[in-house]
C-alpha cells in the first residue's frame, strides 16, 4: 500500500493473492517454455521484432526495423512491402494447408458453413476482382457495416488484398454514427447486408445505411458514397438504389478466382477503427501493415499457445471491435489456425448457446471479455456443466479488468480447473496485446495481467514520468514504440500528439492506472479519469468492484467517486445481484456491503452509497461506462449516451439514485 497520494501515484490494497503455476503436461507441449525469451527480447527489441516479422512473407524484405526519426509517428519495417491478404491466404495455400479449415460458421438460427483456407482465397480473389472493377484502389477507404458472417472477413480481406484501408463500423450504430465515421474516412463504397440475426430475430443493416446516407451533414454536403454493395442474410424486405446499390452474390458471380497480390509498403494504411467511447468522443485509431500483421500474429501464437494443425480456436468478439480485428481476422488467418466464427448473441435459443457451440466444434482455445463471464455466472453454473468443455486448453480474456471471483469461476467453471487463462490488456491504440500472461511460463495470479510480451517494454510511473517502486500504484506507460502501435487519430494528428504523448514526451500514456506488485506483475487499476480521491486518498475502481463482486450475493458492480462536501469524493457503489439472490432486501444488501468492502480492503473504502440496479450502462463493446454513473451520483443530468449500448438503462438508473436523494 502506497502512503504518498500526490505524485499520480495510486493507493493499492490488494486482495490476497494466489497463484496457479502451469502444469508440467502444459509445460511440457508449451510453444514456449524458456523463460529467457524476456531477456533475448529486451536486449534488443528491434532485432526480436525483425525476426518476427520475418515469418511472414515479404514481396521486399525490409531493411530496416524502427524509425523514430520523427517522434510520436513511428514506422516499422518501412522499407519493406508485403500483401497482407496474401499472408492470410495464399501463403497456407501455396504451402498445401489449402485444405485446412478456416472458418467454423455458425448461423445464430441454426445454419452452417465450413470454409477451408482454399475457399476462403478462392472467394477473397473473387471479392477483390470485384472491388477492383467498382473503383477501389490502393489509398482509398471503404466502409463496412455487416453481421457476424464470412463475408464480412472476405470483405475486410479483398479491400486490403487491393492496399485500400477499411473502415468497420458495428452493426449495432445508429445512422448518425454510421454517417460520421464514413465522412471521417471519406468512404466511397459502404459493404454492408440486407441484415443479420440477432437474438432470434433478423436485425435490419441496410435500412440504416440508406438513412446514413439521406442525412447531411453540419455543412450540408452529401456524403462521399458513391456504391453500397449489399450481401444477402438476413432475407428481410430492403429498398435498392439503382445506380447506387448493388447486391454482392449477383455482382460476384461476374468475377474468376485469378488474383495476383501486389506487395505495398509496411507503413500503408490497414484500417481506421473508433475507440469504444468510454472516456469521451471515439477517436478514429490508424493502424498500417506490417508492424501491425507481425505484432497480432506473434502475440495470438504465443499467448494463446496456438497449434495451427490442432487447435480450434474461437474468439467471441464482434468484428467490429479491434479484438474482431485483430484476434478473429488477422492474427488467426496470418497463423493458419481454425477458428469458429458465430453469428449471434450468448443466449440465443438459451444461455447453453455458448457452451454447445464449445462442445460441437471441439474449441481448444476460447477468447472473451469479464462482462460475458459475469453475464453467465449471474446465470448459475449449472448451465455449462450441462456441455462437455473437456477440449478446452486455453481460455482468455479481454476488455476489462476480470474481477478475481469471475476468474476463479472461468477457471474452474469453462477450464475445468486446468486451463490456464491469459488476462490480455491492450486497447485499439496498442493494436495487439500488450500485457498477459505466457501460459507455459507465466505463474498465473487472478486479477493481474500480469507480464509485458516479450519485446514490449511497460512502466508504471507517478505523474512525472518516474517509475514507481514495486507495490505501488501509478500510471501505465509504453516505454519504447512497438510494432503494432497506432500511428495517429485520423485527421486530427494534434490530438493524437495531445491525448498520448503530451504527458510524458516519447513515453506512450494508455490512460490506465496499474500497481507493480512484489513480483514485479502488474495490476491494472481502472481508467485514471475514474480514479476517485476519498479524503486524499486515491483509490482504485477496479478493487474496490473486486471486493463487491466477491460477495457471493454480487454478479456486477461498478464503483464511482460522487462529488462529496466532506471527502472531497465519496465511494458510491452500483450493484446487480445474482439471480438467486433478488430475494434479500435491498436495504439489507446496502448495509452488507458496505460492511464487506470495509472489511476486504478498509474503512476508507466504505461505500457511502449502494444502489442495487438491474442493469449497467455499457458501451456496444460491453465496457461499463462510469462517467455516466457519476453524473448521476452527483444528480447532474446524464450527458451524451450515444455510445450506449442500451440508451434506456441510465434513465432508470438516475430515477433510482434521485429517489434516495
Ligand atoms: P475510449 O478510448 O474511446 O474511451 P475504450 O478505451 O473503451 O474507448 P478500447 O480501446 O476498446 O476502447 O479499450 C481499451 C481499454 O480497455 C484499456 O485502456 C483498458 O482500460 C481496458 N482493458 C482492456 N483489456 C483489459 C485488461 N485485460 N485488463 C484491464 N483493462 C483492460
Ligand atoms: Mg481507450
Amino acid at each position: 500500500m502506497t502512503e504518498t497520494t500526490d505524485h499520480g501515484t495510486i493507493e493499492s490494497h490488494s486482495l490476497e493473492v494466489e497463484s496457479y503455476p502451469p502444469s508440467a503436461a502444459f509445460k511440457e507441449q508449451a510453444n514456449l517454455a524458456d523463460p529467457a525469451i524476456y531477456w533475448q527480447a529486451a536486449e534488443d527489441p528491434e532485432s526480436y521484432w525483425s525476426d518476427q516479422a520475418r515469418k511472414l512473407r515479404w514481396s521486399k524484405p525490409f531493411t530496416e526495423a524502427l524509425d523514430w526519426s520523427n517522434p510520436p509517428f513511428a514506422k516499422w519495417f518501412a522499407d519493406g512491402e508485403l500483401n497482407v491478404a496474401e499472408n492470410c491466404l495464399d501463403r497456407h495455400v501455396a504451402a498445401g494447408l489449402g485444405d485446412r479449415v478456416a472458418i467454423h460458421f455458425e448461423g445464430e438460427p441454426g445454419d452452417t458453413r465450413t470454409i477451408t483456407y482454399g475457399e476462403l482465397a478462392h472467394e477473397v480473389k473473387r471479392a477483390a476482382n470485384m472491388l477492383t472493377a467498382l473503383g477501389v484502389e490502393a489509398g482509398d477507404r471503404v466502409a463496412i457495416y455487416m453481421p457476424m458472417i464470412p463475408e464480412t472477413v472476405i470483405a475486410m480481406l479483398a479491400v486490403v488484398r487491393l492496399g485500400a484501408a477499411h473502415s468497420v463500423v458495428f452493426g449495432g450504430f445508429s445512422s448518425e454514427s454510421l454517417r460520421a465515421r464514413i465522412d471521417d474516412a471519406k468512404a466511397e463504397l459502404v459493404i454492408t447486408a440486407d441484415g443479420g440475426f440477432r437474438k432470434g430475430r433478423v436485425s435490419a443493416l441496410k435500412p440504416t445505411v440508406d438513412d446514413a446516407l439521406r442525412l447531411d451533414d453540419a455543412d450540408g454536403t452529401p456524403s462521399t458514397v458513391q456504391k453500397v454493395l449489399v450481401v444477402q442474410r438476413g432475407g428481410n424486405e430492403i429498398e435498392m438504389q439503382p445506380g447506387r446499390d448493388l447486391w454482392w452474390h449477383e455482382e460476384i458471380t461476374a468475377y474468376e478466382g485469378d488474383h495476383t497480390p501486389q506487395g505495398f509498403p509496411a507503413e500503408n494504411p490497414l484500417f481506421i477503427l473508433y475507440t469504444s467511447g468510454t472516456t469521451g468522443k471515439p477517436k478514429g485509431i490508424l493502424h498500417t501493415s506490417g508492424g501491425y500483421l507481425t505484432q497480432v500474429t506473434t502475440t495470438h501464437r504465443d499467448v494463446f499457445d496456438l497449434k495451427p494443425e490442432s487447435d480450434v480456436y474461437w474468439c467471441t468478439a464482434d468484428v467490429g471491435w479491434i479484438t474482431g480485428h485483430s484476434y478473429v481476422v488477422y492474427g488467426p488467418l496470418a497463423n493458419g489456425a481454425t477458428q469458429v466464427i458465430y453469428e449471434g448473441t450468448p443466449e440465443t435459443p438459451d444461455w447453453g448457446r455458448w457452451w454447445s457451440i464449445i462442445q460441437k466444434y471441439g474449441v481448444s482455445i476460447f477468447y472473451t471479455a469479464p462482462t460475458a463471464i459475469r453475464a453467465c455466472m449471474k446465470v448459475g453454473r449449472q448451465v455449462p456443466e450441462q456441455y462437455d468443455l473437456s477440449s478446452i486448453r486455453v481460455l482468455g480474456s479481454v476488455g476489462e479488468p476480470i474481477n478475481p471471483e469471475a476468474w476463479r469461476w472461468y477457471h474452474e467453471v469453462i477450464g475445468g480447473g486446468r486451463a490456464p487463462i491469459v488476462d490480455t490488456w491492450w486497447q485499439t491504440e496498442t493494436g495487439a496485446i500488450m500485457i498477459a500472461p505466457l501460459p507455459g511460463l507465466t505463474a498465473l495470479k487472478p486479477g493481474s495481467a500480469q507480464v509485458p510480451q516479450p519485446g514490449i517494454s511497460i512502466d508504471v510511473v507517478d505523474d512525472d514520468g518516474n517509475r514507481v517502486d514495486r507495490g505501488q500504484g501509478g500510471l501505465l506507460s509504453v516505454a519504447r514504440p512497438w510494432p503494432s502501435m497506432v500511428r495517429g487519430i485520423w485527421g486530427d494528428p494534434e490530438r493524437f500528439v495531445e491525448t498520448y504523448w503530451s504527458k510524458f514526451g516519447d513515453r506512450y500514456f494508455a490512460g490506465d492506472g496499474a500497481r507493480v506488485d512484489e513480483d514485479g506483475d502488474i495490476w491494472l487499476l481502472g481508467r485514471v479519469d475514474d480514479v476517485m480521491n476519498v479524503s486524499g486518498h486515491r483509490l482504485s475502481t477496479a478493487e474496490i468492484e473486486s471486493a463487491l463482486v466477491e460477495h457471493h450475493a454480487v454478479a456486477e458492480a461498478a464503483v464511482v467517486g460522487a462529488d462529496d462536501e466532506t471527502t472531497g469524493q465519496a465511494v458510491v457503489a452500483f450493484v446487480i445481484l445474482k439471480s438467486q439472490q433478488q430475494l434479500v432486501s435491498e436495504a439489507e444488501a446496502e448495509a452488507e456491503l458496505k460492511k464487506h468492502v470495509s472489511g476486504v480492503i478498509g474503512a476508507i473504502a466504505r461505500p457511502k452509497q449502494v444502489f442495487v440496479v438491474t442493469e449497467l450502462p455499457k458501451t456496444r463493446s460491453g465496457k461499463i461506462m462510469r462517467r455516466l454513473l457519476k453524473e448521476a451520483a452527483e444528480g447532474r443530468d446524464v450527458g451524451d449516451t450515444t455510445t450506449l449500448a442500451d440508451t434506456a438503462v441510465m434513465q432508470t438508473i438516475s430515477q433510482r439514485v434521485r429517489t434516495e436523494r
